[in-house]
């Protein structure tokens, strides 16, 4: 097929319901992608939060070759070694705990949701917060407090009370009898990178132990490794009840994951819940891959060195940019909160070949793969100083 003809066949077979940009990649590797004109790209939002080991890493690479040659799928109701081993392996780097797999984030919250109305016996109410996303499905669209993305779906399912984020007196007085959980993402990704307060963390973990409500956090974009710790729960020395994974962790595969703690784990038991594909064996032997891949390349620590170098870029940026409003976010999940739109400023980074991204408008999000290194970040940041620069005139 010819350039144009791809985008006439999209126009033409394909569901518009993403906005898209005029790029056609053919190739990835690390953090690097090229486009079917040969041009490279530095990506610093890789497969828009799946990329925690750039694109096409060899060990996930490796693992799915191998699978695929020996058995691509076998259904829930068999065993095979690869899914037993992914599950203990999530939960050596959690806590006591069971999983549930599926096949995205939207999915995990669905069951998180699930799981929660069965554990709460006639309780069934879930308290979420002002700009959170948890997802595109009915009940996930619900728990997302964001109008936006619920308008013209309605009706919506029941069972879910918005409050403002980071306000503990909001949660405090929107819990009925009826209330079963609170579902938080601790950085809000798609509402803007917005940072959950440690006080608030805690207290909603007290909250949640003197009513016997369900922590959820929702860690499809904060976890495995993003923040500089497998975890992003783990820098508020607290534990979910329950924790919901997806984006990073199939290596580019898809995959969903509930993690209930162990003592009620068995709430859902034999047929209450299913997925055909989830935690199949290709998948489960890729996410492996990306386990130990951040084990052994010691990514985490990276994650942590290369996030101080980039904040410190940033800023760097912010003194000089009177349009940089403020910078948000933990490891390598940065957000820069303009005060214009990001559009211009994302469409100019891309013609200099740099891949960024803009979320809620005005909140540049960077997010690049969690093996970058210092030079990559200088290349990067020197292509947002230009566009910058070149903004600032106008
Ligand atoms: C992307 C995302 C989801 C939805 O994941 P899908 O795989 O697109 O269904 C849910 N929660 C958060 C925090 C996300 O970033």
């Amino acid at each position: 097929m010819k350039i144009q003809e791809i985008f006439d066949t999209y126009n033409n077979y394909i569901m518009p319901t993403y906005i898209k940009l005029p790029l056609i990649f053919v190739k990835g590797k690390g953090s690097r992608l090229w486009d079917i004109h040969g041009k490279a790209y530095l990506d610093f939002f890789p497969g828009w939060g799946v990329g925690n080991l750039g694109h096409c890493h060899p060990k996930v690479m490796a693992a799915v070759k191998d699978q695929i040659s020996k058995l691509i799928f076998i259904p829930n109701n068999y065993y095979h070694i690869h899914q037993a081993k992914l599950a203990k392996e999530i939960v050596f780097w959690t806590y006591p705990a069971k999983v549930f797999f599926c096949n995205s984030g939207a999915e995990a919250n669905e069951v998180a949701i699930k799981f929660s109305r069965k554990f709460g016996q006639g309780r069934y109410e879930i308290i979420t917060f002002d700009n959170s996303f948890h997802g595109r499905t009915l009940a996930a669209l619900a728990a997302t407090g964001q109008k936006k993305y619920q308008d013209g779906f309605s009706p919506l399912p029941e069972g879910f009370k918005t409050v403002k984020f980071n306000d503990i007196e909001a949660v405090k007085s929107a819990i009925i009898d009826k209330t079963v959980a609170i579902m938080v993402e601790l950085i809000q990704g798609e509402g803007g990178i917005n940072v959950a307060e440690r006080d608030f963390v805690l207290e909603l973990r007290k909250i949640c132990n003197d009513r016997n409500l369900l922590l959820i956090i929702d860690e499809v974009q904060t976890g495995l490794g993003r923040t500089g710790k497998m975890f992003c729960y783990q820098h508020y020395g607290i534990t979910p009840d329950i924790m919901t994974l997806a984006k990073a962790l199939g290596g580019g595969l898809p995959i969903g994951t509930m993690v209930v703690k162990k003592e009620i784990a068995d709430t859902l038991g034999p047929g209450m819940h299913a997925s055909t594909f989830g935690g199949g064996p290709v998948i489960c032997k890729a996410a492996l891959a990306v386990l130990r891949a951040i084990q052994k390349e010691k990514l985490l620590t990276n994650t942590q060195k290369m996030s101080e170098y980039l904040f410190l870029k940033l800023k760097e940026l912010k003194n000089k940019y009177s349009i940089i409003k403020e910078i948000r976010g933990i490891g390598l999940m940065a957000g820069v909160e303009l005060s214009i739109e990001g559009k211009i400023i994302v469409e100019k980074c891309i013609e200099k070949g740099l891949l960024i991204n803009c979320t809620h408008d005005k909140v540049l999000r960077l997010m690049p793969a969690l093996s970058i290194t210092k030079k990559e970040i200088d290349k990067a940041m020197n292509i947002l100083d230009s566009v910058l620069s070149n903004a600032n005139i106008r």
